[in-house]
């Protein structure tokens, strides 16, 4: 049996983790794990986990790493989880990383993809997003869906995210550089870090992308 393909891909907000874990997801046959996505869903369900967190999404700050390491940590106990998965948005704390590597063993982890796009840019980019609701697919504020509110995808309703505003778009870039930056030299400890140039169109990015897992033999 071949190990596991648990890929982590490491990024600001708006560096296009979404994007590449969507593709390399469908092309590796493993799940795009997002942490986000999944606390935005538990959000919309008003869950008992989505009336916690609400708020705390709203404000762009981080949900307690307990929580966080525990849904996780369930979500690799899954059927479609056993030949890998896709990280997007976990871990990003020191105390998540040691989560992780607790859940997996130290060399559970392949890889650790590091999007690398300038600050400038992805306040751009976050701020002229749009996001389909229902499905999840982004748009830009001057498409069509975002113009006229309606997924092309899926019907559903597109609109903004809150934490796309620019106060929570500041708190979060804060946060990212506090929490989140540190793994870079955590994971460059380990050999496990490759940094990929995040502006470039994205059928470039991915082909950095698959080019590094050849070059690694992990794909
Ligand atoms: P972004 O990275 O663009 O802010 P995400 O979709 O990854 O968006 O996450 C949205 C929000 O969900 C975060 O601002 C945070 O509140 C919460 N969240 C997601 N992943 C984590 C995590 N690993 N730890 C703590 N909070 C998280
Ligand atoms: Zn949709």
């Amino acid at each position: 049996m071949s190990p596991r393909l648990n890929l982590i891909v490491l990024g600001k907000q708006g560096a296009g983790k979404g994007t590449q874990c969507t593709v390399l997801a469908l092309k590796y046959g493993i799940p795009h794990v997002s942490t986000g996505d999944i606390l935005r869903n538990a959000v919309k369900a008003g869950s008992e986990l989505g009336q916690r967190v609400a708020s705390v999404l709203e404000a762009g700050e981080l949900v307690h790493d307990d929580l966080v390491n525990a849904l996780v940590r369930e979500r690799f106990t899954e059927a479609d989880a056993q030949r890998g998965v896709l990280l997007d948005g976990f871990p990003r704390t020191l105390n998540q990383a040691e989560a992780l590597e607790a859940m997996l063993g130290s060399d559970g982890i392949k890889l650790c993809i590091n999007l690398d796009v300038a600050k400038e840019l992805v306040i751009r980019r976050l701020s002229s997003r749009r996001v389909c609701q229902e499905c999840g697919a982004t748009y830009k504020d001057t498409d069509v869906e975002a113009i006229s509110g309606t997924c092309t995808n899926c019907g559903g309703d597109v609109i903004q995210r809150t934490d796309d505003h620019p106060d929570a778009i500041r708190t979060r870039l804060e946060t990212y550089e506090r929490d989140t930056e540190p793994l870079l030299t955590f994971y460059g400890q380990r050999e496990i870090l490759v940094t990929v140039n995040g502006d470039q169109s994205p059928d470039d990015v991915t082909n950095a992308i698959v080019s590094v897992l050849h070059e690694r033999g992990l794909a």
